[in-house]
């Protein structure tokens, strides 16, 4: 910062001078405004807006900023302590590097292309996926939905699934969608910070090529009752192995025979649990995060966002065997 000079404007009424000199009074060494804006007003006995009417339209400091970029010297002028102090503070912070009006443009349009480029990688993604027919591998759920998504609103299939899964399994809704947006057949905006989806957007060409014949699919009575009878969650009693003799075999085993199909997936996080109880059993409890609560994948609990930790806690205390249905 070079070159600091206080301008007055040729029509400026000869009182507002003294109060303009007085506002602008800069420490050379420190460059801090020796009067700020409240010792400027008392002293005048003036209010803030009649202090802006006086200094902004008939004065200014301008200085030299120095862009290391492209080491150049940038001339500024401002109208406003505040305007001045902000300018300082970033031009001074080790984070914040002064870029000239030139070199600025000169990033936003690389910042652009860099976007572009994304953006047509990302095209040739969900090409593909059409391509591919990937909604061929879908199960049954996932293929209503992605049908759902390509003509309902996101309002609207919240509301849908809310009705149709229930509180409890509403979740589903949310991580299924993830797998869509994995699969590159949908895209999601998901908030960085609580994890939830936001919107979704589908690809012109998916919504051109896909066609959703559900009567070809797995949508028979006997799939949609396997349907409803699949879990994510996994739920296990260990029993103590009361015969147990010799001190290498296991403490706990026994038979088990599941009422649902656990499906069980790749790339998602689990949260899981286990409680010691009566007669020495254990139980054991694995859950999607998804479908506690949507949120980012993270671990381990104390880690998570506290919003999520009170989900995992709360959901753990419902499943908790003593209150549970086992
Ligand atoms: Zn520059």
């Amino acid at each position: 910062m070079k070159n600091i000079q206080l301008i007055i404007k040729d029509n400026c009424p000869t009182e507002y001078v003294e109060i303009i000199k007085f506002y602008w009074e800069l420490n050379d060494e420190t460059l801090e405004f020796t009067n700020k804006p409240k010792g400027v007003r008392s002293k005048f006995n003036i209010e803030q807006p009649k202090l802006n009417k006086i200094i902004q339209p008939n004065s200014a400091i301008t200085f030299y900023l120095h862009c290391k970029n492209c080491n150049s010297y940038e001339f500024i002028e401002v109208n406003s302590q505040s305007t001045f102090n902000i300018l300082f503070k970033s031009y001074n912070s080790s984070r914040n590097i002064f870029k000239c009006k030139h070199c600025e443009e000169i990033a936003n349009l690389e910042k652009q292309k860099e976007q572009e480029r994304e953006r047509q990688e990302r095209l040739l993604e969900l090409d593909k996926a059409v391509d591919e027919k990937r909604w061929m591998n879908l199960n049954s759920f996932q293929y209503e939905l992605l049908h759902l998504c390509l003509t309902k609103s996101f309002s609207e299939l919240k509301k849908h699934y809310w009705s149709k899964l229930g509180e409890n399994r509403y979740g589903k809704l949310f991580h299924e969608l993830k797998v869509l947006a994995k699969m590159d057949l949908l895209e999601i905006d998901v908030d960085p910070w609580n994890g939830r989806i936001k919107a979704f957007q589908y690809y012109s060409r998916m919504k051109e090529n896909f066609i959703y014949n559900p009567a070809k699919t797995e949508t028979t009575a006997y799939h949609q009752d396997f349907e409803r009878r699949e879990t994510s969650q996994l739920r296990l009693t260990l029993t103590i192995d009361k015969s147990k003799f010799h001190p290498d075999s296991p403490k706990y085993a026994g038979l088990v025979k599941f009422k649902q199909r656990i499906v069980i997936e790749p790339d998602v996080e689990y949260s899981f649990a286990q409680w010691e109880r009566s007669g020495d059993n254990l139980y054991f409890v694995l859950t999607p995060i998804d479908e506690i609560y949507p949120a980012p994948n993270q671990t381990p609990i104390v880690r998570v966002p506290t919003s999520l930790q009170d989900g995992i806690r709360d959901f753990l205390e419902s499943i908790n065997p003593e209150n549970g249905d086992w």
